[in-house]
């Protein structure tokens, strides 16, 4: 399982971004893109995937 972000909807801030436990979250075409293959969706690290914790938009960063 895994998280991924919708680029119409990303800001691009870039708050997410290092708040990754295992680096996934990358920029990527002018917003940032979310790898499938190594998202843990936080599993193990925390309570709560840390990128949608700190994502001020709604319905930004979703289930892929
Ligand atoms: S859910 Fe966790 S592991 Fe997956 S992209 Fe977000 S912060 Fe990274
Ligand atoms: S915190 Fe949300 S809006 Fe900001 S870069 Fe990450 S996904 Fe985009």
């Amino acid at each position: 399982m895994a998280f991924q972000i919708v680029r119409d909807v990303c800001t691009a801030c870039g708050d997410c971004e290092p708040l990754c436990p295992t680096k996934s979250i990358t920029p990527f075409k002018g917003v940032y893109k979310i790898d499938a293959e190594t998202c843990t969706e936080c599993e193990g690290e925390s309570d709560m995937p840390q990128c949608v914790d700190a994502c001020m938009e709604d319905d930004c960063i979703v289930p892929a």
